[in-house]
């Protein structure tokens, strides 16, 4: 007897797209189906009433959230979420193990399962395959999804392998778990981007008696070609006549791809999420209603929409909600996005039983294809598993953490050894420098002043990309109009790291994106807006300082001083000293050694310490003006008479090359620095 009787009732000719039912305990679903998130028992900003009226059928609910607050007790006393919520159409609930295994520490975890305290009130909790169907029992959902182990889709074969069949003894063991319950229950299929991992799972979970099949681990750091690859061959491997689930995709192009290879349901934050931030998905592309474009617009958000907000509210008055941050904005774009998704949810499904899915695909992927035309990304090639990931001197590492870095080989030193490259990138660079703000014209400046950003060190682009990130965040969240003009300069010598991390894409996730490739190829990149451009300049830093457009702002990030010691010399400092004189000028960088911090100083910088990165306790900044330190909106601590007293009994007080007779006046120069001196007077 199946708990969840399921009718295949057309596949498209020429694509694996399918139609189907499936009942369960609150109701038949029809498929292809997206499910809007409802994390805390309720999808952000929407009402049942709203969610029905858009056209939503079964929701996805997480167990974590609901295991911490308000926890199994309420659901047993109310029966369940439908009662609890007042929702009557089906509930699947997530394991909690996406959740537990995106928490960044503060977690342990074995064959039984993963210890955690509650971010609520501190309660330590163990998640495993029993607890987990447990909170779901209590729940009452129609769908539990068992847990699984989720890594990112781009960790290395043995890691993926191990994690693939822990999640089968928990399969096995959550099947047991969920006993003569009348809830159906579904497997995952793990292995990230290996095909005969995932080849493997899926015969593995086909023989135990799931009523459906998810695909986990997909959305998590491959790249999109990567994503529809491994759909199509998992979809190949799982039995016909169960639902198939793609666990967190995706857009709507995403959705599109999916079904054409094959899947049946889908669950995504974006649509809830982009309506939060004013973004709309419409049949003219997606629509930012923030821009100043809409300002005076009458027309509907989407004319060929029949939801409540297009037919009763103009753009115009969506983008004043908008500008205005008031919730209803975020509850009317969450009632369009939803109607969008469903739509074509119904479309797809409507093309499927005619059987001409195939000319619905063509027709609408270009369309749906249109929501990047104001933020262009190119989809890398996929590269062929397997290709030696060494390039001249330089190869690839993968942490023990999952995350990959570019190595000299000669050297031997690691570029952002210590932690995720994309992470330190942001913490260290981006954020210190509270890049965001700066981006922005000061009030009432009309035409300002070109922003110039010095990347020393290209290496794989990680700063420069986390610096593009942040114009993109903010053009996509700002109008263009309140935008300074950005010129991003990469200085660089060997162009074989960024060549070596652009061949895999899975490995260096920030690469995926249209910007690198034309650096590569052309050494210059503009983004569609005209607003920043990205240039390269190839060759010895030094020789560059004299020429190149002053900086407001220096990434400063070579090599360490034993590879590439010319970089961090008291002359080099001093020459970037000298070529910021008329415009305050910040440096960020990784060292926190201080040979470099005296070198800075004896240069004339106004040196302090920087934010700590991984095991890193500090870092180093350094400003060519007092002032600029003064009125940072971080406010860095200088380093102060403590630091001096500590250079002083320093054994490596001096730098290396400097000569017998040049101390005094090295020394000196530390000694009266100004920096020192307002302290003390
Ligand atoms: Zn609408």
């Amino acid at each position: 007897m199946s708990r969840l009787p399921f009718t295949l009732e057309k596949q498209s000719p020429g694509s694996k797209a399918r139609a189907a039912t499936f009942r369960t305990l609150h109701g038949d679903v029809q498929t292809p189906v997206f499910m809007p998130v409802g994390t805390q028992a309720t999808v952000k900003s929407q009402t049942v009433e709203t969610l029905k009226a858009t056209g939503s059928s079964v929701l996805l609910a997480n167990t974590y959230h609901l295991l911490l607050r308000p926890g199994p007790e309420v659901f047993k006393k109310f029966g369940g979420i439908h009662n609890f919520m007042r929702w009557d159409r089906p509930v699947l609930t997530d394991s909690g193990g996406f959740q537990i295994f995106s928490l960044p520490s503060e977690r342990s975890m074995n064959e039984e399962g993963a210890r955690f305290k509650s971010y609520v009130d501190g309660t330590p909790y163990l998640l495993s395959p029993e607890s987990s169907i447990a909170m779901q029992r209590a729940i009452g959902s129609d769908i539990m999804m068992v847990l699984d182990q989720c890594i990112p889709s781009t960790a290395p074969y043995a890691e993926a392998e191990a994690a693939m069949a822990l999640t089968h003894r928990w399969a096995v063991r959550s099947l047991a778990a969920r006993g003569e319950s009348p809830q159906a229950l579904f497997g995952i299929v793990q292995g990230a981007c290996h095909h005969d991992l995932r080849k493997k799972s899926a015969a593995f979970l086909r023989e135990l008696p799931f009523d459906g099949l998810a695909i986990g681990g997909l959305a998590v750091g491959e790249t999109h070609a990567e994503r529809y690859e491994f759909t199509g061959l998992v979809t190949d491997h799982l039995p016909e006549n169960l639902p198939r689930y793609l666990m967190g995709v995706g857009t709507p192009i995403d959705i599109l791809e999916a079904v054409h290879r094959g899947v049946d349901m889908f669950d995504c934050i974006i649509p809830s999420q982009l309506a939060q931030r004013g973004v709309a998905f419409t049949s003219h592309g997606k629509m930012q209603l923030r821009r100043v474009a809409y300002k005076f617009s009458e027309a509907p958000l989407d004319a060929r929409c029949d939801c409540h907000c297009c037919q009763n509210y103009s753009r115009a008055y969506l983008h004043h909600l908008v500008k205005s941050d008031e919730m209803l904005s975020w509850h009317l774009l969450g009632i369009h996005n939803m109607a969008f998704y469903h739509r074509l949810m119904r479309e797809m499904r409507a093309s499927i039983l005619r059987g001409d899915f195939l000319a619905y695909y063509a027709q609408r992927r270009p369309e749906l294809m249109k929501s990047d035309e104001d933020n262009p990304v190119t989809h890398p090639k996929k590269t062929r598993l397997g290709r030696p990931r060494i390039l001249g001197d330089y190869d690839i590492v993968t942490s023990e953490q999952g995350f990959s870095s570019i190595r000299q080989i000669s050297s031997g030193e690691v570029m952002h050894s210590v932690s995720r490259p994309s992470d330190e990138a942001q913490k260290l660079y981006v954020e210190q420098s509270a890049l965001a703000g700066r981006l922005l014209k000061a009030d009432g400046e009309s035409a300002a002043q070109e922003f110039v950003i010095w990347d020393v060190g290209l290496g794989a682009a990680s700063n420069a990309m986390a610096a593009i990130a942040c114009f993109e965040t903010q053009y996509a969240e700002k109008t263009a109009l309140l935008l300074r003009p950005v010129r991003l300069i990469s200085f660089e010598c060997d162009l074989d790291p960024l060549r070596l991390a652009a061949k895999f894409p899975g490995h260096f996730p920030h690469l995926r994106h249209g910007a690198p490739h034309a650096l590569l190829e052309k050494g210059r990149w503009q983004h569609a807006s005209g607003l920043l451009t990205w240039e390269l300049l190839k060759g010895d830093f030094l020789t560059f300082i004299e020429t190149a457009a002053a900086p407001d702002l220096v990434f400063y990030d070579p090599f360490s001083s034993k590879t590439d010691s010319a970089l961090w010399t008291p002359d080099a400092f001093a020459q970037l000293q000298a070529r910021c004189v008329g415009k305050p000028a910040e440096l960020y960088t990784y060292s926190a050694a201080t040979a470099v911090r005296v070198a800075l100083l004896s240069a004339g910088f106004f040196v302090g310490e920087g934010v700590g990165t991984g095991p890193k306790a500090t870092t180093t900044v350094a400003f060519t003006d007092a002032r600029a330190a003064r009125v940072h909106p971080l406010a860095p601590r200088l380093l102060g008479a403590d630091w001096l007293a500590r250079w002083r009994r320093s054994s490596s007080k001096f730098p290396v090359n400097l000569l017998e007779d040049e101390r005094a006046a090295f020394e000196r120069r530390i000694e009266e620095h100004p920096q020192f001196r307002a302290e003390t007077s």
